[in-house]
């Protein structure tokens, strides 16, 4: 299975992502968590990336572009991969086309996750992630059974730096400037499903499955 995931931030693209590369066996590509690590790791790319990422803005197409064809070239994609968070720009997107076609293969589809632009914040500010796994919580509606220590391996919960109201807002907007055509870019492909994100996590789960053709 060839996927991307598309929404604004906060929509649950990463919660469905683990759910997703768990049922089908796909490596799970997501570009905002390849930047956090090399921001964590102090890397050149990092320090560009972390001076676009706080202030809500997309780190240039270039950059993310030669990361994404690297990675899809490794050997682990070659039965599938899920995209998180790539393309979030037309030019990205034609980008990825034409490294699909070098490569001879194509998308199978395009999950949607639409949700109302009121949610997002309050779903973003109270986002939390665990240090050590990467799972992700939320602290009114999917919290840590342990509070601020990751019930499904004891590490230390923090906030991105970018979820804070100012940052969220912008990124909202940014992506209904920049992402959001991407949307009908898709539908033209006849690869687009949508889903609405404002169901309970696992009710969103089971309606991407049935989306793909898939048993539950
Ligand atoms: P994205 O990757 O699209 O930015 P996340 O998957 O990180 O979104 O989800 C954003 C926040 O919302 C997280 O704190 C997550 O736990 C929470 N969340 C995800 N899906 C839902 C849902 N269906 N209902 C309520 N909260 C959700
Ligand atoms: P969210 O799902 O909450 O929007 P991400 O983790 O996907 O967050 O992205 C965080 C930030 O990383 C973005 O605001 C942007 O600065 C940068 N980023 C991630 N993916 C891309 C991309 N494909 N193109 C440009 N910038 C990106
Ligand atoms: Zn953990």
């Amino acid at each position: 299975m060839r996927l991307i995931l598309l929404g604004p931030p906060g929509a649950g693209k990463g919660t469905q992502a683990s759910a997703i590369v768990e049922k089908y066996g796909i490596p799970h590509i997501s570009t905002g968590d390849i930047f956090r690590y090399n921001i964590k790791e102090g890397t050149e790319l990092g320090k560009k990336a972390k001076s676009y990422m706080d202030k809500g803005l997309l780190v240039p197409d270039e950059v993310v572009v030669e990361i994404v064809e690297d990675r899809l070239k490794k050997d682990d994609c070659k039965d599938g991969f899920l995209l998180d968070g790539f393309p979030r720009t037309v030019v990205q997107a034609e980008a990825l086309d034409e490294v699909l076609k070098n490569m001879d293969i194509s998308l199978d589809k395009v999950i949607n996750i639409e949700v109302d632009k009121e949610i997002l914040v309050g779903r973003a500010v109270g986002r939390r992630i665990c240090k050590n796994c990467g799972a992700t919580f939320h602290i009114k509606h999917n919290p840590s059974t342990k509070g601020d220590i990751c019930d499904k391996c004891g590490g230390e919960l923090y906030q991105r730096d970018d979820d804070n109201e100012e940052t969220v807002t912008k990124r909202i907007q940014v992506y209904l400037d920049q992402t959001a055509p991407l949307i009908e870019y898709y539908n033209k492909q006849d690869k687009l499903v949508t889903i609405d994100g404002d169901k309970e996590i696992n009710k969103v789960f089971k309606d991407i499955v049935v989306s793909l053709g898939s048993d539950l």
